[in-house]
């Protein structure tokens, strides 16, 4: 068994909605970033990279690398889960929990933890979405961007 965690961050923008877990959120801002910068899968993508011991998002999708402007980060967390599993291993479970003062993630929290489920080719039952404010406190509590960790778990095929 193998154990990754992964941490993202992104900053508030332009824009009336973010990708969080996949899943198109209304909001009263976007985000800054090169890709759709959903920071759910980016931070999934590390917590897989890291379990499997390949380094971090940034070494395999370069932020200056016209080829992931505006990219689905889908995309990522399919090519990540591709090298993981050409290292024979398998996701057992994902847990992510999402920090932001706003927006609420639990209209939409069903859908990630679907969307999440289908891009790793797990059940359900095994991934896990949490959400939290910081109190108000920090950058996230003033609500200047939005963060999420996630923490995956592999097995050996
Ligand atoms: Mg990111």
């Amino acid at each position: 068994m193998r154990i990754g965690s992964g941490f993202d961050v992104h900053a508030f923008g332009p824009g009336d909605f973010l990708m969080l877990g996949g899943v198109r959120v209304p909001h009263s801002r976007g985000v800054r970033a090169h890709s759709d910068g959903d920071v759910v899968l980016h931070a999934l993508c590390d917590a897989l990279l890291g379990a499997a011991g390949l380094g971090d998002i940034g070494e395999h999708f370069r932020d200056t690398d016209p080829k992931w402007r505006g990219a689905d980060s889908a995309r990522f967390v399919t090519t990540v889960l591709a090298m993981v599993q050409a290292q024979r291993l398998k996701v057992v479970n994902a847990d992510v929990t999402v920090l932001a003062q706003a927006p609420q993630v639990t209209p939409f929290r069903a859908a990630m933890r679907q969307r999440i489920a289908q891009l790793l080719g797990i059940a359900e039952a095994c991934v896990n979405i949490k959400a939290t404010t910081t109190e108000g406190l920090g950058f996230l509590g003033r609500a200047e961007g939005i963060a999420a960790q996630a923490v995956v778990l592999l097995a050996e095929t």
